[in-house]
């Protein structure tokens, strides 16, 4: 007792913040000065986000694991409710009391948070990818959280969405979609897996969920609303050169081996090029948010998937060089894996090989950077459907593109789990180019 009213009192010191991720079990104390409020933090421990230990007038106090700090943190005061942390069990030897339930999904099971915002039988707009990422974490709060992880060049939200039980042995998951704006499937291919693992978490396997996943829709926020509203073939952000808006690659935008010669083959430092680099690494809001998450989330990403279309291929660093890559073999046996998820599915075959070998040069790429930099071992550009159609993939081929990128994703995430040990020893001995 003594020992619980002097860790109240250290945690008081710090200004009652949360102290994330240190200690094994927290004690909150929640002012519930609405109703509303009290009914949500019941959710809460419904669902096993929390566990309430005592609940008098208008003062709630809830357990929270270490590891759920932050989400916790971010859903209550979202709501505006009002909370300090009153004792901070680094040793764990105090608790928990209570057994802390594992995170289910019990809130509007039978509701689908798509129904009505969207499905993929179309392609939408970005106001609408936007409001379906919200209602994901609107239905499932204990392991959906959407943040805004940077601001476009005309400044609309790059919007995040993680999902994720917050064990804090996960490693993550990097998917993203619509770096080329009119790339669209891309986009549908993103938020079809984030529905997909949102509603049946329950029931995935575990190579699914001791993963954090975290998914970005849309990468460029204003290249895609202008290919939607102006320019279908609009494929560059929205950036200015002196009064005009030409636009920058952001797949060339990136720091590794960025701006590396070749001609325009390579990258364009001509503003009208369809692949203009930007002046530096970097230069650009959008790349930049990547790799400011990335590097600084001090989560260990293991797979990092970029999508684009056309071309139906699995590809993998390097795409400055057509030399192979230290883990090539890796990353070839990876690619095969989730070629044959993807033809079991729909008969559809995906080529797959080292960038260069099957597609062209290009530097300055996300997955050279990803690879060659951030270090993610499993980094992959696929390019989806379809050869014939182009960019303008026909409607009732959406959905059918959309299954078979999700079964060729749950095939990585299995396959990485097996080669785990492996390849993290043989990658963080090598050096970083
Ligand atoms: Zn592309």
């Amino acid at each position: 007792m003594i020992m619980i009213l002097y860790e109240a009192k250290s945690a008081s010191r710090n200004g009652g913040k949360v102290a994330r991720k240190d200690g094994r079990y927290q004690v909150w104390e929640v002012k519930c000065l609405k109703e509303g409020q009290r009914i949500f933090l019941k959710s809460l421990d419904a669902k096993g986000a929390i566990n309430i230990c005592q609940d008098k007038d208008n003062i709630i106090n809830v357990m929270v694991e270490g590891n759920r700090a932050m989400h916790v943190e971010k859903l209550l005061r979202e709501r505006n409710i009002i909370y300090q942390v009153t004792v901070t069990d680094t040793t764990g030897k105090f608790g928990p009391p209570y057994r802390v339930k594992s995170p289910s999904l019990i809130v509007n099971r039978h509701k689908s948070p798509s129904k009505g915002i969207m499905d993929w039988k179309d392609f939408y707009p970005l106001e609408t990818i936007n409001k379906f990422l919200d209602s994901l974490e609107k239905h499932f709060p204990s392991i959906c959280t959407v943040s805004v992880m940077g601001t476009s060049v005309e400044g609309r939200d790059i919007k995040l969405l993680k999902i994720s039980n917050s064990d804090a042995s996960n490693t993550a998951v990097w998917l993203d979609g619509a770096i080329h704006a009119r790339e669209w499937i891309s986009t549908a291919v993103v938020t079809y897996i984030a529905d997909h693992i949102a509603k049946h978490f329950d029931t995935l396997s575990t190579s699914i969920t001791n993963k954090d996943w975290y998914l970005v829709p849309v990468v460029n926020p204003d290249g895609y609303h202008h290919s939607h509203a102006v320019d279908r073939m609009w494929r560059k952000n929205r950036a200015r050169f002196g009064n005009t808006i030409t636009g920058v690659d952001l797949n060339r935008n990136f720091g590794n081996n960025w701006g590396r010669s070749g001609g325009n083959e390579f990258s364009s430092g001509d503003p009208n090029h369809i692949n203009y680099r930007g002046f530096e690494p970097f230069s650009e809001p959008e790349s930049a948010a990547i790799k400011d998450l990335i590097l600084y989330s001090g989560t260990p990403f293991k797979i990092f998937l970029t999508f684009h279309a056309y071309s139906e291929v699995i590809s993998f660093p390097w795409c400055y060089t057509a030399d192979p890559c230290p883990d090539y073999v890796n990353l070839l046996e990876g690619g095969t894996v989730m070629a044959k998820a993807i033809y079991d599915t729909n008969g559809r075959m995906y080529k797959v090989g080292n960038f260069k070998d099957i597609m062209y040069y290009a530097s300055g790429t996300s997955i050279d950077w990803s690879y060659g930099t951030a270090r993610i071992p499993f980094s992959y550009l696929v390019e989806l459907r379809s050869k014939q159609d182009k960019f303008v993939l026909p409607k009732d081929q959406i959905e059918d593109t959309c299954k078979e990128a999700l079964n060729g994703v749950k095939a990585l995430a299995e396959f990485v789990d097996k080669k785990k040990c492996l390849n993290c020893d043989v990658y963080t001995s090598k050096k970083v180019r």
